[in-house]
């Protein structure tokens, strides 16, 4: 475990940052010092670390926010990264077909990446459920326009049963509307899956469906 000296004694941490919240850039951050609110030894203290951004077009100065984290009643000796400041979110850059075709999901993706970026997971993933709703529905109205308001009314896990044709879109979406449940439901089904996996599944359903549409262009441009 590496250690940082703070003004109420040496503390063990789990990590320095790995990267800086206002350029993202994974490196090696310079630190500066460190500072206790209360006894090091309390189970509550938090040490605030300042860091120095080394990459030369950076070089800014954030904190890195360290807890002790409780296990089995008691609390650990070491302090856990809890959040570096200042946040400086960075939205995902979508494939352009996904942007051209379907302004409410990239509406309701980047609102549920900025909760996230607040540490506000519970509203995220309610938030990336919605997206990936809004994802599939549209994509099938695109594909079957005359069907708009049947797939509208219809639960989104028959729409990608009777809408869908690509297999590839198919796996993934239906797997992301399983996690996506998972968010907005009382009772989990998948434990050991969280958030992480729902974003996976709609990044490769946008993937597929970017694919997909990209396919169709071509074939209508160059018949
Ligand atoms: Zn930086």
């Amino acid at each position: 475990m590496p250690e940082i000296k703070t003004d109420g004694g040496t503390v063990s941490i789990d990590a320095p940052p790995s990267t800086c919240p206002i350029c993202h850039h994974a490196s090696s951050p310079i630190f500066l010092d460190a500072t206790a609110n209360s006894d090091i030894r309390g189970s509550n203290t938090q040490i605030d670390a300042a860091y120095k951004c080394p990459a030369s077009s950076c070089r800014r100065l954030f904190i890195a926010i360290y807890r002790k984290k409780s296990i089995n009643g008691g609390t650990t000796t070491t302090f856990y990264l809890q959040t570096l400041l200042p946040k400086n979110y960075k939205p995902t850059i979508h494939e352009e077909q996904i942007s051209e075709n379907f302004p409410n999901f990239i509406k309701i993706y980047t609102q549920s990446e900025i909760a996230e970026s607040e540490n506000l997971d519970e509203i995220a993933g309610v938030g990336y459920r919605k997206a990936l709703e809004f994802l599939i529905k549209d994509y099938c109205i695109h594909k079957n326009p005359e069907k708009e308001e049947t797939i509208k009314k219809t639960q989104l896990g028959n729409v990608i049963e009777n809408f869908v044709e690509d297999a590839n879109i198919k796996i993934c979406a239906k797997r992301a509307t399983w996690l996506g449940n998972d968010a907005t439901h009382y009772i989990k089904k998948w434990e050991d899956r969280d958030i992480n996996d729902l974003k996976v599944l709609i990044k490769l359903s946008c993937g597929w469906i970017n694919n997909n549409l990209l396919t169709e262009k071509y074939l209508n441009e160059m018949q």
